[in-house]
């Protein structure tokens, strides 16, 4: 289900995932350029998303309301960038050491149920830290919903639905057939994880959920905390803090093909020189350049979770 050229006499693979067509180089002799410095939390007298700040700072809904779940508080966003474009803030603390299963889980939840009803293809999305493109430091989700799908869910849809019709089966029950037999499989739990074959990012790592649509995720929200936090927990003890996250919804009509999922990827942490690991190949080639084997990373995490310490 993906292809491998080597280059380089062996230093580089070039990866290319055979459902999308979408491709990654992985380098493991670029990690020594150990661009990630240790992680320093700054803090920030100023931060709309802050307890009291946040009521007369941030927009709620038409209805003059916001979601709240547990600590989270969920409101549109003030500077859109889709037809429907909400925030979850996830904690009532600024800086977070370590998030808790009930903090991730209430966020997912408040931040799933403003996107119900909404356009037809949803995502849930998480920048965190600054190095990860999050432009307030406080931890905070973002929901988009749009009539259509963001070039990479796009991608999966359309290519989902063709395997479909070619194969007569569904290519997410094929993936985690293949990769739960792959030195790739991290854990399961509701939810199959992954390192993903074909990275989109440095230690991309994918769980598989059981649904397709928004509206369906309720049960799954639990689970998909559990599984972000010990993700987040495996990046942490190799030092990186920063990451994204998305998971990609589909409509009720793709269902017959396509499973939601979570894509995370590991982020170099914020620094003062403005180092970064998005570069001219992940920008504007679309093609990344990572550093860690999927299978390598799949090892470790296995290798460690055993000593539960994540
Ligand atoms: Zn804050």
């Amino acid at each position: 289900m993906f292809s491998v050229d080597h280059y380089a006499d062996g230093r580089i693979e070039v990866r290319r995932e055979a459902l999308t067509g979408i491709a990654a180089r992985i380098s493991p002799e670029r990690i020594q350029r150990g661009i990630s410095p240790p992680y320093v939390a700054a803090p920030d007298e100023s931060c709309p998303f802050c307890p009291g700040r946040l009521e007369a700072e941030t927009p709620a809904f038409a209805d003059g309301t916001r979601i709240r779940r547990g600590e989270s508080v969920t409101f549109p966003n003030l500077f859109p960038f889709a037809a429907w474009h909400t925030v979850t803030v996830i904690t009532r603390a600024h800086s977070v050491e370590r998030f808790t299963v009930d903090q991730l889980a209430d966020a997912l939840s408040g931040l799933a149920s403003s996107l119900e009803g909404q356009a037809d293809y949803t995502s849930m999305n998480w920048n965190f830290l600054p190095s990860a493109g999050a432009s307030i430091v406080h931890p905070h989700m973002q929901g988009i919903a749009d009539p259509a799908p963001t070039a990479l869910q796009g991608r999966y849809i359309r290519a989902s639905a063709a395997y479909r019709q070619e194969c007569g089966r569904r290519y997410w029950d094929d993936l985690v057939d293949r990769d739960s037999a792959s030195d790739r499989f991290l854990f399961e739990d509701v939810i199959p994880w992954f390192a993903s074959p074909v990275p989109v990012g440095e230690r991309e790592v994918r769980g598989v959920l059981p649904v397709t649509t928004v509206g369906e995720v309720g049960p799954c929200t639990r689970p998909l905390a559990r599984g972000i936090l010990r993700v987040i927990e495996c990046y942490r003890s190799l030092g990186t803090r920063a990451f994204n996250m998305a998971v990609y919804f589909g409509k009720k009509s793709d269902e017959e093909s396509f499973s939601a999922f979570c894509s995370i990827i590991a982020r170099i942490n914020p620094n003062p020189a403005s180092m970064t690991d998005s570069a001219f190949m992940e920008r504007l080639h679309c093609e990344p350049v990572v550093m860690t084997l999927p299978e390598e990373f799949g090892r470790y995490f296995r290798g460690e979770a055993e000593s539960g310490r994540f």
